[in-house]
C-alpha cells in the first residue's frame, strides 16, 4: 500500500491508535478539512473505551460510565447517541472491615457503616499523627509517606497499604503518591477531615471532588456505543481506517515528512504523511522511533510502565448480586466486580446477567495466560465467600486480556516522563495524545477535551 499525498486537502495526518482519543480527534480534524488516516492495531476501534460484543453478550473493559463537567463535550456526547444515551444514578461500594460502604465515602459512611472500633481507632491514629512531625520527604512523596501523614498508620495499614499493594502489585513505598486517583485523595481527605472539622481545605478544592458526584450516564448497549458512534462519524467525513494494523516504525524523510510503517496480517505498508499524532501506549511509540531517538531517553522510556488488566466475565441468570454497579475489594483474587444489568439490561439476551471480575496484573504474569476455567477456580472461594456466585450458578465464561491498561506511577516516574515528553516536544509534527499517549490517568470525557484541542492548535498553524 504506497500512498501519495494529496494536493486537493490540507495536510495528511496519521492518527496511530483508534481508541477515544485517535477517533476524537479524527472527527475534528476531518471537519477542518485535513487527509486523515488512523492506523489501529485491533479488529475492533475504542480501545480501553470498547465493548466486548461476544454474540449477544456485551462486556466494558470494567466498568465505564460517562461523566463531565464540560458542558460543550457532554451536550457532543448527547448528540451523538440521543436517546440511546441514559441518565443514571452512579452506585458504587467499597468492601472494608467486612462492611460495605457507599462509594464516593461520605460522612455518613465513615461515621455509621465502617464501625465503633474502626471508627475509634481510624481518630486515634490520625490525631497521634498530626501530634507527631511529619515523616520527612526523601525524594518523591510515595503512597505510604501521603497515607500516613495524611490518615495516621491504622487507615494506610488496612486500608492504602493492602488496596495499593494488590492493584499496583509492587511495594507502597515504591510508588508515587500520584497513583491515588487525585479525586480519590482529595474526597478521602475532604470527608476525614470534615469528621475532624478542618474544612478549609475542602473548600479550596471542590472540583477534583465534584468530578465523583458529576451525573452518569451510559449508552443502551455498552459503553462501547460512544466510539462505535465517533467511528461511523469519522467514516462519513471522509477518514481512512487500517484497522488489525500495528504500527511498528515512524521515520523521518529528508524532507521532514514522516514514513508510517506498519503490520496487517503479516505483511508490511506503509504511509507517509506531514504530521503524526500517536495516541498509542507512550512506551511502544518511543520504541518505534527509534531510529532517531536519542539513548537517554530510551533508557528513560524503560523507567516506565504499564499495569495490565485480566477481565473475567461470567455468564450468569442470577440477577441484582451487587446491589450496585460495582464494588471495589480489598485482599479478594479481584479488585473489583461490576454487574452489567445494573448498567443496562440490554447487555445480555432476557434473564441474563454478567458479572465481570477485574484483575490488575502484569502481561508477563503467569495469571496473563489462563483459560476462563483456571480463572473462575482462580476467583471461585471469594465470590462463593462473599455470597455473590456459585458454581452451579456459572453458565458461560469470557476471558478478555487488556494489555497497557494502567501507567504506572512509580517512585520515580517523573523525572523519566519528563525526559521522553521534552524530547517529543522538540520533534515537529509530531505529537502524542490521550490516556496511554502521554502516560497521564484521564478518563473519556478528558480525552475527548484533549482531542478538540490539539486539532484546533493543529488547525491554526
Ligand atoms: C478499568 C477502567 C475503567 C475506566 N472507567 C472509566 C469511566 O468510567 N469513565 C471514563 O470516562 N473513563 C474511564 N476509563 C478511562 C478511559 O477508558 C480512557 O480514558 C480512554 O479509553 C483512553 O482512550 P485513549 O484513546 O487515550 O487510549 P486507548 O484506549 O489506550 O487507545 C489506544 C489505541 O491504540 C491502539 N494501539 C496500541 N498499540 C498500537 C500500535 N502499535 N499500532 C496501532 N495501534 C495501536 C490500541 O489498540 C488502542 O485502540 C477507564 C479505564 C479503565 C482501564
Amino acid at each position: 500500500m504506497n500512498d501519495t499525498l494529496n494536493n486537493t486537502m490540507k495536510e495528511k495526518i496519521i492518527i496511530i491508535g483508534a481508541g477515544v482519543s485517535g477517533l476524537s480527534l479524527a472527527v475534528k480534524l476531518a471537519e477542518y478539512g485535513f487527509d486523515v488516516h488512523c492506523i489501529e492495531a485491533s479488529e475492533q476501534t475504542g480501545g480501553l473505551a470498547k465493548t466486548f460484543r461476544r454474540g449477544r453478550y456485551y462486556f466494558d473493559v470494567g466498568p465505564h460510565s460517562f461523566f463531565t463537567e464540560d458542558q460543550t463535550i457532554l451536550s457532543y456526547v448527547k448528540g451523538l447517541l440521543g436517546k440511546r444515551l441514559k441518565a443514571q444514578p452512579r452506585k458504587a461500594k467499597f468492601h472494608y472491615n467486612n462492611r460495605f460502604l457507599d462509594y464516593p465515602f461520605t460522612i455518613q459512611t465513615i461515621l455509621f457503616n465502617m464501625g465503633l472500633m474502626a471508627n475509634l481507632k481510624v481518630g486515634f491514629s490520625f490525631l497521634r499523627q498530626k501530634l507527631r512531625p511529619k515523616i520527612p520527604l526523601i525524594g518523591n512523596e510515595t503512597v505510604k509517606d501521603w497515607a500516613i501523614n495524611t490518615f495516621g498508620y491504622y487507615l494506610y495499614r488496612t486500608f492504602f497499604k493492602p488496596y495499593t499493594e494488590q492493584f499496583w502489585g509492587i511495594a507502597c513505598d515504591q510508588l508515587a503518591s500520584r497513583s491515588i486517583p487525585s479525586h480519590t485523595r482529595m474526597n478521602f481527605i475532604h470527608t476525614c477531615l470534615l469528621m475532624f472539622k478542618k474544612t478549609r481545605f475542602w473548600r479550596s478544592k471542590p472540583s477534583l471532588m465534584a468530578r465523583e458526584k458529576l451525573p452518569t450516564y451510559y449508552p443502551d448497549t455498552g459503553f462501547g456505543e460512544i466510539c462505535e458512534h465517533l467511528l461511523r462519524q469519522a467514516q462519513d467525513l471522509g477518514v481512512k481506517f487500517s484497522l488489525h494494523s500495528t504500527v511498528t516504525g515512524v521515520k523521518r524523510a529528508k524532507d521532514n515528512t514522516f514514513l508510517v510503517d506498519f503490520l496487517q496480517a503479516d505483511n508490511k505498508y506503509h504511509l507517509s504523511a506531514n504530521i503524526v499524532v500517536s495516541t498509542i501506549p507512550l512506551t511502544s511509540f518511543v520504541h518505534t522511533l527509534s531510529s532517531f531517538v536519542p539513548l537517554k531517553v530510551i533508557e528513560a522510556t524503560q523507567q516506565l510502565e504499564f499495569r495490565s488488566l485480566l477481565l473475567l466475565a461470567i455468564v450468569t441468570e442470577k440477577q441484582a448480586i451487587l446491589g450496585s454497579h460495582y464494588i471495589y475489594f480489598l485482599n479478594r483474587s479481584y479488585n473489583r466486580l461490576s454487574e452489567m444489568n445494573e448498567f443496562s439490561t440490554l447487555t445480555s439476551p432476557d434473564k441474563d446477567n454478567i458479572l465481570v471480575l477485574e484483575i490488575p496484573c502484569y502481561s508477563q504474569s503467569p495469571l496473563w495466560n489462563l483459560t476462563g476455567e483456571e480463572l473462575l477456580e482462580h476467583c471461585l472461594n471469594d465470590l462463593t465467600h462473599d455470597g455473590f456466585l456459585e458454581r452451579s450458578e456459572v453458565k458461560k465464561l469470557f476471558v478478555e486480556r487488556v494489555p497497557n491498561a494502567y501507567p504506572m506511577y512509580k517512585k520515580d516516574y517523573a523525572e523519566s516522563l519528563n525526559k521522553v515528553q521534552e524530547f517529543i516536544n522538540q520533534q515537529p509534527n509530531l505529537y502524542t495524545l490521550g490516556r496511554s499517549g502521554e502516560y497521564m490517568y484521564m478518563d473519556a470525557d478528558r480525552c475527548m477535551q484533549r482531542a478538540f484541542k490539539l486539532a484546533d492548535e493543529i488547525n491554526k498553524k
